[in-house]
């Protein structure tokens, strides 16, 4: 806390994945030895820099870009830009220690990395957006290649900022390689990006459900969020046999008690994918019911998929939920659940899937696209989802294999324990570097 103060969301990942990886670490003192935990703890740099574009009113507008390379011990830096007026070095520092287990959990050979900025994207004009994010760009080429550090969406980056990142980096570099990933298949993006966040994570539950002798067919599922990662969370529910009955903004959340099925999930991707609009306005139109300001886990549900941003379900949310019956979470988010929470639930038997488990099909599938890059060709739609559902399997494999407790299986465990052993030998076999 010394070393990284007024950084709380970085402390609360590194405290729980210390808990799992202490007991474990005494039992392998060749870890403790060459300190892996302690120099895993600390991003090889983090960069910060100025951005500053125009308004289409003339203003001058100033922002904080970041990116933060955690660790490159088992490939080039990997992971996400996040535009949100809440991004700050310690909220990436936290992104990016999740994401160094998390791409290792993959088990493709991808480092980890996380940057940003605090420009907000609400109601910025389109030439404002694309004006940003050539800005960004500018200063963040110095930084990123495509065997060194490979970005790419999250929170307010989708294809529309990665196209305009990727057309300014293709203007400087005078090169076009796979330097981002989540582009447009026009240039080099690949079938399923967009859905596997989403997809993966429904993946992930069923998995976890089959171990049980259940599964998501005929469950009613609450899904926070109506962004990337939500909407396609609430495709592949629907495609498994699954009931959405809630999705969720920053204004508040919509229930339908019959289903949000395939019809009006296509109504929502549409106001929401492509006229950017509200959840509000939908339940207007529609007549299902909206709550405002308000969380979905007071909803009476058998599974919960937080989707929408850190520490959203506090533990009177969790207790609300084991309240409801709630069988199982899987954290499409990153880190969605505070620490208290996460007790509530575990108290609760309620099977819990972690982010850096339960939303690594996103980045699998980066990685799958930065292979198709490099390979000059384009699998299939059936191929890419087989991939991610071998993938998703194989997480849960290793879950399995690290988190078997007396009775419950302890997921965040399991997933903690099997993403460091990959890193943590690599760094090993490096020496003291
Ligand atoms: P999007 O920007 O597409 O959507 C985010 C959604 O969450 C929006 O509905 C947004 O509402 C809501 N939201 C954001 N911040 C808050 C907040 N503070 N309170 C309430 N609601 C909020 O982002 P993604 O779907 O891409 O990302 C969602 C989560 O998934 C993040 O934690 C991200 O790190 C994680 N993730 C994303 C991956 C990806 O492939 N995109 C991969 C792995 C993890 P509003 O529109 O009102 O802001």
């Amino acid at each position: 806390i010394a070393r990284n103060p007024g950084e709380p969301e970085f402390h609360q990942a590194v405290n729980e994945v210390a808990s799992c990886i202490i007991p474990f670490i005494r039992e392998h003192p060749k870890y403790r030895e060459a300190c892996i935990l302690e120099r895993m703890c600390e991003p090889d740099r983090t960069i910060s820099f100025k951005v500053v574009w125009e308004g289409d009113n003339g203003a001058v507008n100033i922002n904080r870009g970041y990116r933060v390379q955690f660790n490159n011990a088992i490939g080039p830096y990997k992971g996400g830009l996040r535009f949100h007026p809440t991004v700050n070095p310690g909220i990436l520092k936290f992104l990016g220690f999740e994401q160094t287990f998390k791409n290792s959990l993959t088990t493709l050979p991808m480092g980890a990395a996380k940057g940003g900025s605090d420009f907000d994207p609400k109601g910025k004009s389109e030439r404002e957006i694309m004006r940003f994010c050539q800005a960004f760009m500018i200063e963040l080429s110095h930084y990123i290649g495509h065997f060194t550090d490979i970005p790419a969406g999250d929170i307010g980056v989708g294809a529309r900022e990665i196209s305009y990142m990727f057309g300014e980096y293709k203007r400087i570099s005078h090169q076009f390689t796979g330097v981002l990933t989540g582009k447009s298949l026009e240039y080099g993006g690949s079938l399923i990006r967009k859905e596997a966040t989403g997809y993966g994570c429904v993946y992930f539950m069923e998995e976890m459900l089959n171990e049980q002798g259940e599964s998501v067919r005929g469950k009613t599922c609450a899904i926070s969020g109506s962004g990337n990662v939500a909407l396609y969370c609430a495709e592949k529910i629907n495609h498994l046999g699954g009931k959405v009955i809630t999705l969720s903004d920053s204004d508040g959340f919509i229930h339908d008690p019959d289903g949000i099925d395939e019809d009006k999930l296509g109504t929502i991707i549409e106001l929401k994918t492509r006229r950017r609009g509200r959840l509000a306005e939908y339940a207007e139109n529609s007549g299902c019911n909206y709550f405002p300001e308000s969380k979905p886990w007071g909803i009476e549900c058998d599974l919960a998929f937080p989707c929408a941003t850190e520490n959203e379900i506090s533990k009177s949310d969790a207790a609300l939920l084991a309240g409801g019956g709630c069988l199982a979470l899987a954290e499409g988010a990153n880190m969605p659940t505070t620490a208290e929470a996460l007790e509530v639930l575990r108290n609760s038997n309620i099977l819990i899937a972690p982010g850096k488990a339960a939303n690594a099909g996103g980045v699998a599938v980066s990685g799958l696209e930065m292979s198709q890059n490099s390979m000059r060709m384009a699998w299939s739609t059936t191929e890419l989802e087989s991939k991610l559902q071998s993938i998703m399997k194989d997480i849960h494999r290793q879950c399995l294999a690290h988190g078997r407790t007396n009775g419950y299986i302890d997921y965040v465990r399991g997933a903690n324990i099997a993403g460091f052993i990959k890193v943590a030998d690599a760094m090993l076999a490096y020496g003291i570097i």
